[in-house]
């Protein structure tokens, strides 16, 4: 394989996220805490937000440096009207071998027809809880489980491959790890263990609150046995497992435990259009401001690869080496959408 652009540390550019959105109908406390992101907050305003034209041009330029997957986020992507129609547009761009969206589910029962019709092949689901009073303490009182769970089966009947993101607190919904790890294995989706991060400035992150990869996995496998299974590329952040009465798989994702900067490849793109290189970046580079200008393609093109030549990121691996300052400023995860 061509290694296209290298940063600093010899890595290659091949993911894409876009954040379609800065909006979300839930008030996830470790996200966008409901004090904080509450009526008043100055979301972008919608002239400020890239629009289907730009976000496919932005792509095509990103795709001619070496970008092969694309995954959609927010905020919640689904509150974007034209997602089916970007879909479509992403998928036509010649080079893209994958497109996946992360959603809270809330929406999909709504449109995951569509969104398969426009070519989407899988959805990763944010649900943290089966519980339906944690869950709504979690989410800021926005959803009950059933929502999600009606969205999740939408989706795979609409032919849409299904994974499972859940978030692990300690405290606030460790007690959900086994129940969602034995509903997922009966129902047949990959869940994966999310470890709880310092993503952000206002969700107070304290190491003391983070359940380990290893305790997810002690406590899964002390009910049904599991063994390590392959990766499935280089740089896949999630580990994998399968458990051994069935071929059934789950993964975890633990950024703080076992830090993967070594390997990542992902840049990331705001719904206002700001570029930035690692999900705890303290600044963005305005791509938006070159798109809206003369500019040609090649020119943004080569305006992006200068960024990620110089790009040196490894904040996760800085943070187990104890190297990372309290008070250093960090983008909003509800802004650049994980
Ligand atoms: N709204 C969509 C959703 O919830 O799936 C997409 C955006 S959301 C920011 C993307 C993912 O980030 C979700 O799976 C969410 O649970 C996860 N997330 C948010 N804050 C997090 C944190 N502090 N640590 C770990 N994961 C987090
Ligand atoms: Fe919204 Fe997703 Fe953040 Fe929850 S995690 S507040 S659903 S953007
Ligand atoms: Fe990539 Fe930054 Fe996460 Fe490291 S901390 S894996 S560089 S996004």
């Amino acid at each position: 394989m061509e290694n296209g652009v290298l940063d600093k540390l010899q890595r290659p550019l091949r993911d894409l996220r876009l954040s379609v959105t800065d909006r979300c109908n839930f008030r996830c406390r470790y996200c966008m805490p409901e004090e904080i992101f509450g009526p008043n907050f100055p979301f972008l305003s919608p002239d400020k937000i890239l629009s289907l034209n730009e976000l496919v041009r932005l792509t095509r330029i990103f795709v001619s440096l070496g970008v092969r997957k694309i995954r959609i986020t927010g905020g919640e992507p689904l509150l974007r009207k034209d997602l089916p129609e970007l879909i479509y547009r992403l998928n036509m761009i010649n080079g893209v071998e994958d497109i996946a969206i992360t959603t809270n589910g809330s929406l999909l029962k709504k449109f995951a027809p569509e969104l398969f019709n426009a070519g989407l092949k899988r959805v990763n689901v944010s649900l943290d809880s089966l519980d339906d009073a944690r869950f709504l303490q979690l989410n800021g009182n926005r959803s009950r489980v059933k929502n999600v769970l009606e969205g999740i089966q939408a989706a795979s009947n609409a032919g849409l491959k299904v994974k499972v993101n859940m978030v692990v607190q300690k405290g606030k919904n460790d007690q959900d790890i086994v129940p969602m790890a034995r509903y997922f294995k009966e129902n047949k989706h990959t869940i994966r263990f999310i470890e709880y991060m310092d993503v952000g400035n206002s969700n107070g992150w304290r190491m003391e609150e983070v359940i380990t990869k290893q305790e997810i996995l002690n406590r899964i496998g002390e009910v049904m046995p599991l063994e390590p299974i392959q990766p499935n590329y280089i740089g896949e952040v999630a580990t994998r497992y399968r458990y051994l009465d069935d071929d059934q798989e789950i993964g975890i994702i633990s950024s703080v435990t076992e830090p993967f900067c070594s390997a990542c490849s992902r840049a990331r793109v705001s719904a206002e259009g700001k570029l930035y290189t690692c999900l705890f970046a303290s600044k963005g580079y305005d791509l938006s401001h070159f798109l809206r200008s003369e500019m040609s393609d090649e020119e943004i093109a080569d305006t992006i690869k200068n960024i990620w030549n110089n790009r040196g990121d490894r904040y996760s691996d800085e943070r187990g080496e104890g190297n990372i300052s309290k008070n250093r400023p960090k983008i909003e995860m509800s802004h650049i959408g994980g």
